[in-house]
């Protein structure tokens, strides 16, 4: 059996957060995504103890950044800023297309470190343990001149961010408005935690290609569903992401596509719903509105139809109530405007109740 002595029974660091007590928070904010949760739960808790038993224990453990794969608009941005929350540390989103060859050293880099920094109101401490998220990573994937065979396009910028994520010491000047700190700040980046994500659109061909050739034998052409799940690390590298790169974000979490009653629940459940949201709209001007369960249905039908994930909801919204929003600033003595089904499916006029 293998056991460490002296472990975590004597230090009270679980008391504080868990994977469970992890996951907890992120299902008030973000709905399904049950599996990507858990893996993200653990490795963001294993991520912080590791800090500590670097700061206390004067252990030293590697550290396991994260790569976040799955289609657009299905969480993966919310996810990164929610955990941040949770654990308590400032984050910086980034895209990965705004960094350039010119490297670790180049002024992209640093200047995210100084934006971070900045963040962090210039305290050092605080900044070497965020999270810094890294979008659109596979808009940097390699690919290769068919004619000359020279790379045209992201391995480089791959190299270049490879001693950012594995830990180097940048030294970066305040932010133009904090210019009178007059101070160059020394900013080790071996703590942070780096996650990276993207919708990797076209990888169901290569997972595909794959799982065909691994079962060639037992049945042809075999179709999957959710194919996402079916990713590897020989599929990211044969998408174009390099093995160095890959080698530096060991954590693999796969989104899935939103089904209709995830939409539904976006629709409605959290604290601060698009549904909830638009109702604002109508109440601040003394009008209720409200959305029969079957028209919400249907709202979620044409987001799974349309492919844009839950940023689509909002533009559906926005075109279902612009008749509605369009004629009841000049009503007088309305009450209600109820939503149903076929003002989703057929543009029909909503119902419009007088008191
Ligand atoms: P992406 O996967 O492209 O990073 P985002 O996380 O930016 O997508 O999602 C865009 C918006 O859609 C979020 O701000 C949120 O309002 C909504 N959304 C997406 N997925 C979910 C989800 N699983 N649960 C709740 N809201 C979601």
């Amino acid at each position: 059996m293998f056991c460490i002595k002296n472990g975590f029974k004597n230090v009270n660091f679980s008391d504080y957060l868990n994977p469970e007590k992890i996951k907890i928070e992120l299902d008030r904010y973000i709905i399904g995504q049950n599996e990507t949760k858990e893996i993200i739960s653990v490795a963001v808790y294993n991520h912080y103890k590791r800090l500590y038993l670097i700061k206390n224990k004067k252990i030293l453990l590697e550290k396991s950044n994260i790569i976040l794969i799955g289609p657009t608009g299905c969480g993966k941005t919310l996810m990164v800023k929610t955990l941040a929350k949770i654990v308590n540390v400032p984050i910086i989103c980034v895209d990965a297309t705004s960094f350039t060859e010119a490297g670790y050293v180049g002024d992209d880099v640093e200047s995210i470190i100084q934006k971070l920094l900045h963040e962090c109101n210039y305290n050092v401490e605080l900044t070497e343990k965020s999270i810094i998220y890294i979008d659109e990573i596979d808009k940097i994937s390699k690919k290769t001149d068919f004619f000359s065979g020279k790379d045209v396009s992201g391995e480089g910028v791959q190299q270049s961010m490879l001693k950012l994520i594995e830990g180097v010491i940048l030294n970066v000047p305040p932010l133009i408005e904090r210019k009178n700190l007059q101070q160059i700040f020394s900013v080790d980046t071996t703590n942070i935690l780096f996650i990276v994500g993207g919708a990797f659109s076209g990888i169901e061909s290569i997972i595909n290609y794959r799982i065909n050739q691994e079962l060639n034998f037992i049945k042809k052409n075999f179709e999957l569903l959710n194919i996402i799940n079916y990713t590897n690390s020989d599929d990211l590298i044969n998408f174009g992401i390099i093995p160095e790169f890959l080698g530096r974000l060991p954590i693999l979490a796969k989104f899935k596509e939103l089904n209709e009653s995830e939409y539904v629940y976006i629709l409605i459940k959290p604290r601060n719903s698009l549904i909830k949201q638009f109702c604002y709209l109508f109440i601040i001007e003394g009008v209720n509105i409200k959305f029969t369960f079957d028209a919400i249905k249907e709202i979620a039908k044409i987001a799974v139809k349309r492919k844009i994930g839950a940023r689509g909801l909002k533009s559906i919204l926005e075109s279902v109530l612009l008749k509605a929003m369009f004629i009841f600033p000049s009503k007088i003595n309305l009450k209600l405007i109820l939503i149903y089904k076929d003002v989703i499916i057929f543009n029909k006029k909503p119902l419009f109740i007088y008191k």
